[in-house]
């Protein structure tokens, strides 16, 4: 989801030009892009919206590379039309999601639990190995404490997807699904809101606009 990863976590602006650091983002953004796909796609199949939710951090997770592979001698009026395109982007899929946790919970659909189960650990798997390489490849660098926050958050949101599956099993509604998406969702639309919000400040805080145009 998208509050656990913002401008913060994941990946800095400032990220050093070192071939290998970049090419540990390529594959950050690489994995991260895939696991959304993957989660998205079988939050669909299994009915799950929790799952749904989830994979928008995954989402945020890409953008934050992909903007931090394109940010050198990018204009900072630039990254702030992309952090804006980022937070329009999660906050319309967050929408989405809130609408399908609603439809979820007015018709009463019951998730497949157990690909709740597998794809939540999978998403937790990869959150730890990309996390692992990120603070192998960062040694030493007062980053990691961001990259160990954005981890241990992002950690937080694979479990939880665990525990509303075990919560389906053992209960046999999607009650927990629900409830799980729902907090999720709200995180999301939050998120998406800061984001958009910083991204339009930094718009107006820039002195000249080489371009001239508004954001909006
Ligand atoms: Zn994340």
């Amino acid at each position: 989801m998208i509050d656990r990863c913002q401008d913060h976590c994941c990946a800095d602006a400032n990220a050093s030009a070192s071939p290998a650091w970049r090419r540990a983002l390529w594959i950050a953004l690489a994995v991260n892009a895939a696991m959304f796909a993957i989660e998205i796609g079988a939050g669909v199949a299994a009915g799950s919206s929790s799952l749904q939710a989830d994979s928008l951090d995954f989402l945020g997770d890409a953008a934050n590379y992909a903007i931090s592979l394109g940010v050198t001698g990018m204009a900072l009026s630039w990254r702030a039309r992309a952090a804006l395109l980022k937070g329009i982007t999660l906050f319309a899929l967050g929408t989405w999601v809130a609408a399908m946790t609603i439809l979820h919970a007015t018709y009463g659909t019951l998730p497949k639990a157990e690909l709740m189960g597998a794809v939540g650990l999978l998403a937790l798997v990869t959150n730890g190995a990309v996390a692992l390489m990120l603070y192998r490849f960062r040694g030493g660098d007062a980053n990691m404490r961001s990259v160990w926050i954005c981890s241990r958050n992002d950690a937080i949101g694979n479990a939880a997807v665990l525990l509303a599956a075990l919560g389906v099993f053992g209960s046999g509604t999607g009650w927990p699904d629900v409830i799980v998406a729902s907090i999720m969702a709200a995180l999301s639309l939050s998120g998406g809101v800061q984001i958009m919000r910083h991204a339009i400040a930094e718009l107006h805080a820039e002195p000249q606009s080489q371009t001239g145009g508004t954001a909006l």
